[in-house]
């Protein structure tokens, strides 16, 4: 039994990708039906998550960093509950050297165990010895965990968990397993939930969205689940990520036929040469990509797409590279998302000779960021005049005097208008461009 006190407060801190995110609101949902609250203040917090990021050495350091920060508090208030999750744990290897170097942590909890989390603070409440639980398999899919939203507007459901893909450089199929579908009427419940609960805008997430269903008999696909959540009436959906391989004729007509499914599309590309895609075990070619974004484009004209590149991977020449800028050139992307290559143990990528210098990478990153500020700015530049649908997120961070919220191609827009706009989807008329967002004025 968890030690009788009258309340006690949990504070949970998400690193990396919407999956974390999503974790944490199943957390703080298990959490709250064991009499925990949330806290903003680690120094009140009975309880303390960490759920961890494997992606990019940067976040592993971060991880390690803040443990450290951890020790002090723990000092203070020996009865709290320190625990690590996420994709860094879900490693052995890495959940064993994160015991013996932070002894103080009282858990150590993989991706496959969320639903055990409450057992796992009972016996880290019971006992002296940190409770290291890593699954190394996904277990079957648990439905109607209790979950707790950040937003009252925009909600993120995951439809499946894994993927199979293997990318040389990605770590996800290790730490989270392979693709699991969630059943259609779990998902489609859950949407319907959030209608009657007034939000206006779900994300459908998943490592590799368009391969939804393949798990699941009866030929239900992702084109068929994009247009049930059509049908339950919520006003605007997204998704991601998308592989390109996956992406479906049927889907790009379920895309442009639902008239609350985004113009907007994250498909990451990675590389532009299909020597370095083939390295990275993305199954598409260069050529193919482009052809696929025409695709796209021909149905779907006034699309907004986005991107992510990863520059400097092992074996990267300068002609490489170029083949990357002209293909961000040719595809005229809305934002991309660009890293630097920094190898991750326990991929293939890693074991790569070749290994490009850290110099050369961050040079080429550069260039590949002034291009895209570049486009960027020219693609916000084409709005101007033209008139947009916005879903009004709350006051802009910046300049409180305004408010902002986002087309339906997902860029940031700020304009003059008061609160009770909050929530409500309003017409605005473009003013201004600039380089990552978009000025306008109320309609
Ligand atoms: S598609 Fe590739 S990059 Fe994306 S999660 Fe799967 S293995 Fe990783």
């Amino acid at each position: 039994m968890l030690k009788a006190k009258a309340q006690k407060y949990y504070k949970i801190t998400a690193y990396g990708c919407q999956m974390n995110e999503h974790d944490a609101e199943v957390l703080a949902g298990q959490l709250q039906e064991q009499n925990y609250l949330p806290t903003d203040d680690e120094a009140t917090a009975d309880l303390i998550i960490l759920i961890t990021c494997a992606v990019r050495e940067h976040a592993e350091q971060r991880v390690y960093g803040k443990i450290g920060e951890l020790y002090r508090l723990k000092q203070e208030n020996p009865n709290l509950i320190l625990a690590v999750g996420g994709c860094m744990s879900q490693q052995m290897e890495v959940a064993k050297k994160m015991k013996q170097r932070f002894p103080y942590l009282d858990i150590i909890f993989g991706t496959h165990n969320l639903v055990n989390f409450p057992e796992l603070l009972r016996a880290a409440s019971d006992g002296q010895e940190t409770v290291l639980e890593i699954l190394d398999k996904e277990g079957s899919l648990v439905e109607q965990l209790p979950r707790v939203r950040q937003d009252g507007l925009k909600a993120w459901t995951t439809i499946m968990y894994g993927c199979n893909n293997f990318c040389t450089y990605c770590i996800v199929p290790y730490v989270r397993g392979r693709e699991r579908s969630r059943q259609p009427a779990s998902i489609l419940a859950e949407i319907e939930d959030l209608v009657s609960r007034g939000y206006q805008e779900v994300t459908l997430l998943g490592q590799n969205v368009n391969s939804y269903g393949k798990d699941l008999h009866d030929d239900y696909d992702f084109a068929a689940l994009l247009r049930a959540v059509n049908d339950t009436g919520i006003n605007r959906i997204r998704f991601m990520t998308s592989h390109p391989k996956d992406i479906s004729p049927r889907l790009i007509t379920a895309m442009a036929e639902c008239e609350n499914v985004m113009e907007h599309l994250h498909l990451p590309v990675q590389s532009g040469s299909s020597r370095i895609l083939q390295s990275m075990n993305r199954r598409y070619t260069r050529e193919r990509y482009l052809e696929l974004v025409r695709e796209i484009r021909t149905a779907i004209p006034d699309i907004a797409l986005t991107t992510d590149i990863i520059v400097g991977f092992p074996g990267e020449t300068e002609q490489d590279f170029e083949d990357t800028l002209s293909l961000m050139e040719a595809v005229r992307y809305d934002a991309a998302f660009t890293f630097a290559y920094s190898p991750r143990g326990g991929t293939p990528a890693a074991k790569m000779l070749e290994q490009v210098a850290d110099a050369v990478s961050k040079e080429r990153l550069q260039r590949l960021n002034e291009l895209q500020a570049r486009i960027s700015m020219e693609r916000n530049q084409e709005l101007i005049s033209s008139e947009q649908q916005i879903l009004v997120e709350g006051p802009s961070k910046n300049d409180p005097s305004r408010l902002t919220g986002r087309t339906r191609g997902n860029k940031l827009v700020h304009f003059v208008g008061s609160e009770h706009l909050i929530g409500k989807i309003v017409r605005v008329r473009i003013t201004q461009a600039q380089t990552w967002n978009l000025l306008g004025e109320l309609i």
